[in-house]
């Protein structure tokens, strides 16, 4: 059936995978990307690390070159929101009152910043860390401004964090929770982070909530819940982001902390797929529905919406991975650690930057922080996903290579 439609919403590392994926997979109908960003594809991870300290250009990011776009007969709608489905009629409606016919559709709508709306929190100065434009937006601020507030301790406020102290920024971190990293790490390795970044300049309040911002008309400061006050001519808000699923809410599609779909990225209506950030999907490898912020993980899923879209069912059941780079350390990051009671670590956290957390639930390998060290994260990887029982006396030993324990 050669002239079948495929609307993809969300033209981002999920959408554009999941489109070349069809083409290759050999769908011959037309495939369409709608996006509500006016500019083509972009990686999304630069934002907040060579974008944001300028030794990348926005114009060296692109997801992929124009040419494959226009050989795969990729065809791009930009700067246009969807705003409803009719999945009776099968038709999308656009934020111009338009219209779009469809045979299949992907949800690939991502996610965006949590708000804080805090009193002072529409003033000049302070910004989201999402998009090209919000990097674009802070520009000037990055290029003039001194003193720089980051809210929020997660991947993205410490990245940004690195980034602004590089830059000779005064930087203050502000995080709400006891530790840095809190969900998604081991004291241990929050602890980590917490030195490198204080080792660097940064000043790191943990334990702390934010109240409001000062100023009139433009961030001059940031008042604590506990009465202190920072100051600061730039401020980053980076507490996190929500799913993007109203759009699949009001189509009547399940959601519940994103797009519900099963391990083939299939939603509850036969026609339609989501991948990526907006979806909570079920994980065989982990038993129960997960929702990842990952590009990996966008990247995966949305091969696997393809194949689908084909008829051709291929689980998801990758094993997730995450990396991010601040000052001079690389962390990656193999599994999901929550739910994990004990740990080993090869190496010292408390010196240097080069060690590796390994998670477990019991004797079951669940996840690895790789710190400086990937020949741990490229085995953690295969560890995890071959499920290997690892005699951890050995693991901690670092006179034994990490490969060792793939062999044995
Ligand atoms: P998104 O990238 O969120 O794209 C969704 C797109 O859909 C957006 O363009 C959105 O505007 C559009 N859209 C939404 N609704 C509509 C609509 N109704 N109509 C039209 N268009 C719509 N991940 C890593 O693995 N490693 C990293 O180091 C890393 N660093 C990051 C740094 C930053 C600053 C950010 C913001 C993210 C980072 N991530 C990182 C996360 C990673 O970028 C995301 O997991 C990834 O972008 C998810 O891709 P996606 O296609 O699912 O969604």
């Amino acid at each position: 059936m050669p002239d079948r439609s495929c609307v993809i919403i969300g033209a981002s590392h999920a959408g554009v995978q999941l489109a070349l994926s069809l083409r290759q997979g050999g769908w011959e109908g037309k495939v369409l990307l709608v996006s509500d960003e006016p500019v083509a594809p972009y990686q999304r991870p630069p934002l907040s690390k060579g974008v944001l300290d300028g030794s990348k250009s926005p114009d060296t990011i692109a997801l992929r070159p124009e040419v494959l776009y226009q050989k795969s007969n990729i065809e791009f709608l930009l700067g246009r929101r969807a705003e409803r489905i009719d999945r009776e009629n099968k038709v999308v409606e656009l934020d111009d009152g338009s219209h779009l016919s469809f045979d299949k559709l992907a949800l690939t709508t991502g996610s965006r910043p949590r708000t804080l709306p805090l009193t002072g929190h529409d003033q000049e100065g302070v910004f989201y860390l999402r998009s090209l434009a919000d990097v674009e937006q802070m520009r000037p601020c990055i290029d003039t401004d001194s003193k720089a507030v980051i809210v929020g301790g997660g991947y993205i406020g410490l990245e940004a964090a690195a980034v602004l102290c590089k830059l000779g920024k005064q930087v203050t971190v502000i995080e709400a929770l006891p530790r840095v990293l809190q969900r998604v790490t081991a004291p241990e390795v929050s602890a980590f982070f917490e030195r490198i970044h204080r080792e660097e300049g940064v000043n790191v309040l943990t334990e702390t909530g934010v109240a409001s911002i000062g100023g009139s008309g433009r961030a001059e400061h940031v008042m604590c819940v506990d009465g202190t006050e920072q100051s600061a001519d730039l401020v980053i808000i980076a507490v996190g982001v929500v799913p993007n699923i109203e759009l699949a809410a009001q189509a009547g599609l399940e959601v519940d902390n994103g797009i519900r779909v099963n391990e083939f990225a299939q939603t509850s209506d036969p026609d339609i797929v989501a991948a990526g950030d907006c979806t909570s999907f079920y994980s065989a490898l982990y038993q129960r529905h997960i929702r990842l912020e990952s590009v990996q993980n966008a990247t995966d899923q949305a091969r696997t919406a393809a194949a689908s879209l084909h008829g051709a069912l291929l689980p998801y059941q990758a094993v997730p991975w995450f990396w991010s780079e601040q000052y001079d350390v690389k962390l990656q990051i193999a599994g999901l650690s929550q739910g994990h009671d004990n740990t080993v670590t090869r190496g010292d956290s408390r010196q240097g930057r080069s060690f590796a957390v390994f998670y477990f639930s019991g004797d079951r390998l669940l996840a690895v922080d790789a710190i400086n060290r990937p020949a741990e994260f490229m085995a953690g990887k295969r560890l995890i996903a071959d499920d290997v029982v690892l005699d951890k006396a050995r693991l901690r030993d670092e006179s034994i290579p990490i490969k060792e324990f793939l062999t044995k």
